[in-house]
């Protein structure tokens, strides 16, 4: 995996694939409604018929235990296809808006539609929900599409290669595996829309490959999500929820709490509700608990362990490369300037740094770049909306982790520094689909008022409606 890769690295003729994507686009095959519920009905079936296929494959990419890999990959994306079914007839519908007086009469209305053959580019950590959600989106708004799932969850890659193409059109969706040198070769081919999740280096990659076809893109990217904790929080709460939304696969979410701000006063009571949310969760030795994942790979489970010298270790802190093993650890006495509150942490690792107040909490926030999401735990609604309203991040929660992304009506993506664009639910059918501006105007009465030659009436007329 390199950023050097060329598209001759690869046996991949991506030429060819978008060619024959784009034919099937063109034939216009799949803009019927009809043929957009198939296909979403078909990935539904896929997930149902194999469930137990996929989630073998996350358990050996990511020793996810069944329930979470469930709830948080298989069950997601089915969430996604229902909800596109649910509401694609109101989606397609055309959106009628006013018409001013110039354009009078006439209806002006926009309709939707579909981009073409466009490219989603999916990462490891969720590889199922990363991969179909936005192929969802893209199938509801009538594109082709290519998915490229990340080649470090392979036995997930494989399954969606082996599966998808038995249950949707096959002549409209195409799953590629590889890794850098296939991504490169599709890159260098121009499609109508990229979706790219994955880290920013990469984004860069994909976006200055988008600009050379002026292909519009989204970017899911990453970064270093707070979680602020206030003195009113319930703090038996607070540490339960940021405990969960950290350890959860092992601490490799895009929208895990990261790093937490807690009030100076509450860090040694919060430290220890972490403990025992942490021990009710996963018992005295979470290495031996069945729901407790494992780290993607050996690069980084050592760049994890380098954060434990960061700082003291007050929970867990064991590790074990011989099964990517790393325990759900909290940390305290973290300098600003550390790797590990300076990188994503990407891991089951919590750095705590105190704070004197929220404000310093928000300043902190604010001299960073705009995370992917923001959390709060306050008892005290005042506060909690202060913090929110202060700073700016892809998302935010009170009083939760994780949960935003649950909400079909809340658009899902980042801002600056963690992303460009968004999806899930609507905004995934807008995202893939071109908004286009209608006009009709009657053929009669046709006034002679804009036309020319301009006369002094006229322009006192325009100047009345303008
Ligand atoms: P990754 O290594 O799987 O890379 C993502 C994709 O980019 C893969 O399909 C990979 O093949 C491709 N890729 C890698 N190198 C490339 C190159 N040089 N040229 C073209 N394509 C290339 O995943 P990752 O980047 O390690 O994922 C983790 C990051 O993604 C974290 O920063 C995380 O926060 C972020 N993330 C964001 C979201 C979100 O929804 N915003 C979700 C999950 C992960």
């Amino acid at each position: 995996m390199t950023a050097t890769s060329t598209p001759d690295d690869t046996a991949l003729d991506a030429a060819g694939l978008v060619a024959a994507l784009r034919e099937t686009f063109r034939s216009g095959r799949t803009v019927p409604v009809a043929w957009r519920t198939a296909q979403l009905r078909g990935v539904r079936s896929m997930l149902t018929d194999h469930e137990g296929e996929f989630l073998a494959a996350l358990a050996a990419d990511l020793g996810k235990p069944a329930t979470e890999a469930y709830a948080t990959d298989l069950g997601f994306a089915k969430a996604e296809v229902e909800h596109a079914l649910a509401h694609l007839d109101r989606w397609v519908k055309p959106t009628r808006v006013s018409t001013p007086l110039i354009a009078q009469p006439g209806r002006a209305w926009i309709q939707y539609e579909p981009l073409g053959v466009v490219l989603v580019i999916a990462p490891w950590n969720y590889p199922v929900q990363l991969t179909l959600g936005p192929l969802v989106g893209a199938l509801a708004a009538g594109n082709a599409a290519v998915v490229k799932p990340s080649e470090l969850a392979p036995a997930t890659s494989a399954v969606l290669a082996r599966r998808l193409p038995e249950y949707v059109d096959p002549t409209a969706v195409a799953v590629v595996e590889g890794a850098a040198a296939e991504t490169t070769a599709l890159l260098a081919e121009r499609f109508d829309h990229i979706l790219y999740t994955g880290n920013g280096r990469v984004g860069r990659i994909v976006m200055t490959a988008a600009a050379a076809h002026l292909t519009p893109v989204t970017l899911e990217l990453g970064g270093k999500s707070p979680v602020v904790i206030d003195r009113s929080a319930d703090l038996k709460v607070a540490a339960t929820r940021v405990a969960w939304g950290r350890y959860l696969n092992a601490g490799q979410t895009c929208i895990a709490p990261d790093h937490a701000l807690v009030h100076a006063d509450v860090v040694d009571a919060f430290t220890d509700e972490l403990r025992r949310a942490i021990r009710t969760f996963y018992g005295p030795d979470p290495r031996t608990s069945p729901d407790y994942g494992r780290i993607v790979n050996e690069h980084h489970h050592r760049r994890l362990v380098g954060y434990l010298a960061d700082g003291e270790v007050v929970v867990g802190g064991e590790h074990d490369a011989s099964d990517r093993y790393l325990a759900p650890t909290v940390l305290h006495g973290v300098a600003d300037d550390a790797p590990s509150m300076t990188d994503e942490i990407f891991g089951p690792i919590l750095p705590i740094r105190p704070v004197a107040d929220v404000d310093e909490a928000v300043a902190f926030v604010n001299a960073r770049e705009k995370p992917l999401a923001l959390y709060v735990f306050a008892d005290n609604d005042v506060v909690a909306r202060h913090v929110v309203d202060a700073t700016s991040s892809g998302s935010a929660a009170i009083n939760a982790t994780l949960l935003q992304m649950s909400v079909p009506g809340l658009p899902f993506g980042g801002v600056g520094e963690s992303g460009t664009g968004a999806y899930h639910g609507r905004h995934s059918f807008v995202t893939f689909s071109h908004a286009k501006a209608v006009l009709r105007k009657g053929v009669r009465p046709d006034p002679a008022l804009a036309y020319p030659p301009y006369t002094a009436f006229k322009e006192r007329m325009l100047r009345r409606f303008l």
